[in-house]
This record gives structure tokens, sequence and C-alpha cells, in this order.
């Protein structure tokens, strides 16, 4: 699409609708951006976009200008399904994430990743292995740096690796990545989706454009991703960690194996640094999605072994007392709570709660049962985890954090580990999960010498 003299609406003033107006004025397309945050709230946005052209409509959408304009661009934040996106497309108007917009001006082979969990790990580490194998390389979508700022930049890459939310994927056109990944499908976002079928079709968008050419690389252990491989017009490229492939990759007994055609590489996985079955999956899922790009295997097996993962996703806090701390205040929904669980075999204090995202709280019930041996809730969602959850261990409501962190060292027998992995989002009580992390690792600090008694 040309975008020259062309109105186009941004919806959603953030870091992501900065750099959409910045590159679509310099595209030369007349930009308004409108938000429902009032001026104030945006300053720091609006700061960044003061040497530009720019209409705004904050504090309210303006139903007219969806109508007028010949292209809305959606920042990720804001839902597709609200009462202006709707009418607009109603009445044909084109409206387009910002992912999708990039991707027009994009011309490096892309791998997309998507699924409910492992997301950041997974787009990282593909990233890492590009670049340990001399290949420059843009990592961002979802993960915090938008897509559209390396079509702003002009700067000529070897790779892209985009991590893409539902959100995004709800919004894409021709959207086409050479390799698409899903790594799985577990409950989440049901505050914002009607049902789990609509967020699991949202998911599957990311294959909808691809042809024969492209791979789709599909966590065959996961019952619903592998149940859409037959729908797709890409090569399935399958992954299991529990079934040996002739064609995929695969593990067993401390081996990864990747085979394509004829191609076979074994990777030994006992010196890795990132631990627990989950990470396993979202290792076997870099490393096909680099090594069908044609990446060589020592390198892609250098970057792996010496990745030491991210914060905030199982990070060891401290030991205080013989107990072991740690913070997985990226666990939001009840799929990688179930993962952070099954890296312990038992005596755990499970610290959970925050807002609650509208789930069953069900699927965590088996480990609860078998491994926790005492739940600390908080947040709005801590009477609702107490009815599914409160009965199957010595349970306590906590009034904050700082008094969840309290009742967990006073009840911790040495030996245990505390888990903080809330099954939920921070939006409660903290202005996201990085601020919930750190407010969680201050007060484990403040308890050392505190002693249990
Ligand atoms: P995302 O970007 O999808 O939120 P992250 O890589 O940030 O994923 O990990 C988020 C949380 O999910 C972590 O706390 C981790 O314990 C859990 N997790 C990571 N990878 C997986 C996986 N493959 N399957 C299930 N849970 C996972």
């Amino acid at each position: 699409m040309e975008l020259k003299d062309k109105k186009v609406l941004i919806v959603g003033l953030a870091r992501t609708g900065v750099a959409v107006a910045r590159f679509l004025v310099r595209a030369g397309a007349q930009v308004t951006v409108t938000d429902m945050a009032e001026e104030e709230a945006l300053a720091e946005s609006l700061a960044a976009l003061a040497d530009l052209e720019i209409g705004y409509e904050l504090g309210r959408h303006v139903p007219y200008s969806f109508l007028m304009a010949d292209l809305i661009v959606v920042s990720p934040g804001v839902p597709m399904d609200i009462k202006p996106l709707v009418m607009a497309r109603a009445q044909k108007r084109r409206v387009v994430s910002e992912v999708e917009l990039a991707s027009w001006f994009i011309t490096a082979p892309m791998v997309a990743i998507t699924g409910t969990n492992g997301k950041t790990t997974t787009t990282t580490l593909t990233g890492e292995i590009f670049r340990a194998c001399g290949l420059s390389t843009f990592v961002g979508g979802n993960i915090g740096n938008p897509l559209i700022e390396l079509a702003s930049s002009g700067e000529q890459v070897e790779r892209v690796v985009v991590e893409l939310s539902s959100f995004q994927l709800e919004g894409v056109e021709s959207f086409r990545p050479q390799v698409a990944v899903l790594l799985n499908l577990t409950e989440d976002h049901l505050d914002r989706y009607a049902s789990f079928q609509e967020y699991i079709d949202a998911k599957l968008r990311i294959f909808q454009n691809q042809g024969p050419e492209d791979f789709a690389v599909l966590n065959m252990d996961d019952p619903l991703v592998a149940g859409c491989a037959g729908r797709l017009a890409a090569r399935v490229f399958p992954m299991s960690r529990l079934a040996e492939l002739a064609e995929g990759i695969s593990y067993r007994d401390g081996f990864i194996t990747f085979a394509h055609r004829g191609r076979v590489l074994r990777f030994g996985t006992e010196g890795f640094r990132l631990k627990g079955v989950h990470n396993l999956d979202n290792i076997m899922a870099s490393l096909a999605a680099t090594l069908l790009m044609r990446c060589d295997g020592d390198c892609a097996y250098a970057a792996v072994s010496s990745f030491k993962g991210l914060p905030h996703r199982m990070e060891f806090v401290a030991e205080i007392d013989g107990v072991a701390w740690y913070e997985d205040s990226k666990g939001t929904n009840v799929g990688s709570v179930v993962k952070s669980l099954e890296s312990f075999d038992s005596g755990i204090t499970l610290i959970a709660g925050g807002k609650d995202k509208g789930g069953s709280y069900q699927p965590l019930a088996p480990l609860v049962a078998e491994r926790v041996s005492h739940l600390v809730l908080i947040g709005e969602a801590r009477e609702r985890m107490n009815e599914a959850l409160g009965g199957l261990t010595d349970t306590y409501l906590a009034a904050s954090l700082e008094d969840a962190v309290e009742c967990a060292r006073r009840r911790t027998e040495p030996g245990g580990v505390v888990l903080f992995s809330p099954a939920c989002s921070s939006f409660d009580m903290f202005k996201n999960y990085e601020e919930r992390a750190e407010r969680f690792k201050a007060l484990v600090r403040g308890a050392q010498g505190k002693g249990r008694a």
C-alpha cells in the first residue's frame, strides 16, 4: 500500500504507537493518533513526537475519524473489538496491527513465534543462535521493541525474529513468516476473549498466509497444537519431547535430535544452563527454526549452551535458613505455573494470585495436592483461587505481598522452596510484572537474617 498522502489513524499511543507514528509521517502519510487516555497520562509519548505534524484525539475516540481513515493501525494493547474498530471494519475500512504494517516493509527472512508460554525465551534464544551463526538479526515484536522500528531504521538485517501475542495476530492480513512456531496452547486472556476457541483461532493466524515453501514448527506433545497440523498450507516440522521423530526435532535420554531430509544433528543437553522441561521445548523450537534456516549446528549448539535464560522466569533469588526462594513473576497464567511446579518434587510454598483473568485454576489442582505444602494467596484472584485450591493444602489468604512473604518465611520448612508464581497478571497491585518481581525480591532480601520464628 502506498502511504503517501493517505489518512492513517493510529489507535493506541504507547511505545508502539510512537514508533508507528514516526514511520508513517516519514512515509508521507497524514497521521492522526487516538487514545482513550488523557493528555497528561501520555505526556512522555507526546514529547517523543513533538517535532512531527500529527493530529491528536485523546481521552476519547472520534467515530468519524475511524470512518474517514484510509488505514487504521492498532497498537498491541488495544482490543480489536472496541466499538469504533468494529464499526470501521463493517464499513470496509482497512484495519491492521502494527506487525502487519511493519511486515510490508521487511524483506529479510523471518521467524515468527507464538504460543501461550515460552514466547520470549524462545524468541530471545532464536535471535542469539542466528547471531552466533554470524547473521545480523533483529529481534522484536511483543518482546518490547516494535517490529516497525526495524522498518523505520532502514537497517538491513539478514534475519528477523518476531514474538507475537494473540492480540497482534488478530490484526494480520498478509503477514507471512518463512518459519512460524507454535509452542503450546493453554487457557489465557479469557478476560479479553469470549471463548478459549477464539483465543486459539487468533494464535493460528500466524500460519494463515504461509505456503508450501514455508515451515510450521509444531509442538506435537500439545494435543491442541498437534490437532491443527492437518489444516496448514505450510510444511509441518514436528517437535516432541516425548516421542522420537524420524523427521523433525525430538528429545530422548539427554539428546536432542534434529532430522530433516537426511540432515541429522545430535545435541547433548547436559551442559545446558536453561533448566526445566518447558525450556527443553523452547530450546528445541529455537533449534528447529534456526537449523531450518540453514544455521550451522556447532554454532547453534554453542549459543544454546551459553544461554542463561531471562529474568523473572524461575529466577533464583536467595537461600535463607535452608529455604530456596524463586521469583517467577512472569508466570502469569495457569499453564506456566504448572511447569514451574513441575520443576520441584515437593515441599513447595506457592505464593500466587493477582489480577484474575477469568480462566479455571483447576489444572493446578493435582500438582498443588501433590507438591505444595503451603499455599499463600494474594490479590483480586485470591478468593476464586481459594475456592478451587484452598481445600487441597494448608492455605493462607494474605493481605499484601509483604504479608505473603512473611507468611511464607514463617511456614516453610528448611529444605523447602518458596515459589512466587502468580498464575495471574499484576495489574491489580502493580504497574507490570517487572515491578511485581522487584518488589518481591526486595521483600525476600529484607527477610534475610530474620529467622523463622
Ligand atoms: P511468554 O513470552 O510466552 O510469556 P516467557 O518465555 O516469558 O513466555 O515465559 C513465561 C513463563 O512461562 C515463565 O514463567 C515460565 O515458567 C513459563 N514457560 C516458559 N516456557 C514455557 C513452555 N514452553 N511451556 C510452558 N510454560 C513455559
